[in-house]
């Protein structure tokens, strides 16, 4: 096993503020014990209800927000932990595509400018030699060369987006975090671009994680799964796997809800019955217990641990208790 990335018990908790004062009356775990480690070369979906911490995540990945517990090892070596500043800088190694490239783009900046940012950052290359590399990516993604020279606003959205993975993959980097690179875009788009992601991560060998709301699309992407509740794994699987045999209720609910062509799964779907609860206030015992058709005593009491069943691992005591089959 040649894991690239590993967490081990990442927790991040945000502060609760209120009043005028903005006084700290409490704290929400966005992200709560997760552990996880993805081999070199492949690509991991995240999926879950939007609130479930999968961009919270993403964004400690990146170095956005440094965790509040537990270790980030990138190489085996350590990333970021609690204590800990930029302790090994993977910012080169680690890019990321966000869901809006246009955001993140400089109206007023010709995108090969904005694409060009890292390497200037870094102190990578003269003028020269960048606006060579620019114009290889933007081939690469399937964009002319001369594109580098014109601004934003004359793009399209799926051009944006493609945009956007230049500008992560001018560094060459190991691994891509995803995050909802496509739920911006029209359907007839979004194919463009998984296609896209999945083609270069086969030609430059890159080590990903594909977050999505969308199983359907993570299906398409993804080697395994993780499915998120309130901060928490619920299941993990290969990807095929997990399709044909959801097992945590959480990821059944999940993909009976999602158009899938298998005309083995009509009417199969299962509707999730009351809200997301308050990560500020979640239930105790498991987190998905109040929305549950199997939820029991012990649920209501005892966070299930995350065991291995079959090729997946899941945490749902009705899985270990073997009540699960209906
Ligand atoms: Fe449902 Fe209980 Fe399993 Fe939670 S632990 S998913 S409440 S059966």
């Amino acid at each position: 096993m040649n894991a690239l990335l590993e967490m081990h018990e990442i927790k991040k908790t945000f502060p609760v503020r209120k009043g005028i004062f903005q006084r700290i009356v409490g704290q929400v775990a966005a992200v709560n014990g997760v552990s996880l480690s993805i081999e070199r070369g492949r690509t991991l979906g995240l999926v879950g209800e939007s609130g479930c911490g999968k961009s919270t995540l993403a964004k400690m990945l990146v170095g956005l927000y440094p965790p509040s517990d537990g270790e980030i090892l990138f190489e085996g070596k350590v990333l970021a932990g609690p204590d800990t500043g930029a302790e090994f800088d993977a910012t080169r190694k680690i890019q990321i595509v966000f869901q809006d490239p246009y955001s993140s783009l400089d109206p007023r900046l010709p995108v090969g400018d904005s694409i060009a940012e890292g390497l200037v950052i870094h102190g990578i290359g003269d003028n020269k030699s960048r606006r060579k590399k620019v114009g290889e990516i933007l081939e690469l993604v399937g964009l002319p060369p001369q594109a580098g020279d014109r601004y934003p606003h004359e793009f399209s959205g799926g051009q944006r987006q493609r945009i956007g993975i230049a500008r992560a993959l001018i560094m060459d980097p190991e691994f891509v975090v995803c995050d909802e690179p496509t739920s911006a875009l029209d359907v007839s788009v979004q194919a463009q671009i998984l296609n896209l992601l999945k083609k270069l991560q086969a030609e430059l060998n890159l080590t990903m994680m594909f977050i999505s709301h969308n199983l359907a699309v993570v299906k398409h992407v993804a080697d395994d799964v993780m499915v998120m509740y309130l901060g928490r794994v619920a299941e993990v699987a290969p990807v095929d796997d997990l399709f044909a045999n959801p097992r945590h209720p959480y990821t059944k609910a999940l993909l009976s809800a999602t158009p899938i062509a298998d005309p083995e799964r009509r009417g199969e779907r299962i509707k999730l019955t009351g809200e997301l609860p308050s990560p500020i206030n979640p239930p105790p015992g498991c987190p998905f217990h109040p929305r549950c058709p199997l939820a029991n005593d012990r649920c209501k009491s005892e966070v299930p641990a995350l065991l291995p069943a079959g090729p997946a691992t899941v945490a749902c005591h009705a899985v270990e208790e073997g009540r699960d089959a209906a």
